[in-house]
């Protein structure tokens, strides 16, 4: 029996929908080789956040935790904005 698991079900935290999740790796496996911790993200996301975070040039480890970070919270902010705009 094959244990390999291509996707995962659950909670989103960007977007908050429940949906298959992908592995992000908060340190791109192009500079730290695939270690370092990872966020389950729907690819949705993940698309989104990738496309925020240099290809070419390195960040320190920081500086990838802060992005994420970033994206999480901006994403939450304008969910929430979305979500008083009747009150508005
Ligand atoms: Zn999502």
């Amino acid at each position: 029996m094959r244990t390999n698991i291509v996707g995962v079900f659950g909670l989103c935290p960007a977007c908050g929908k429940c949906k298959c999740l992908t592995k992000h790796h908060i340190y791109p496996k192009r500079f730290f080789g695939g270690g370092g911790p990872i966020l389950f993200i729907c690819r949705y996301c993940h698309d989104k956040i990738e496309r925020d975070i240099p290809q070419y040039i390195k960040l320190t480890k920081e500086r990838y935790i802060e992005k994420v970070n970033d994206f999480l919270t901006e994403v939450r902010y304008v969910q929430t904005r979305r979500g008083s705009q009747a009150t508005m």
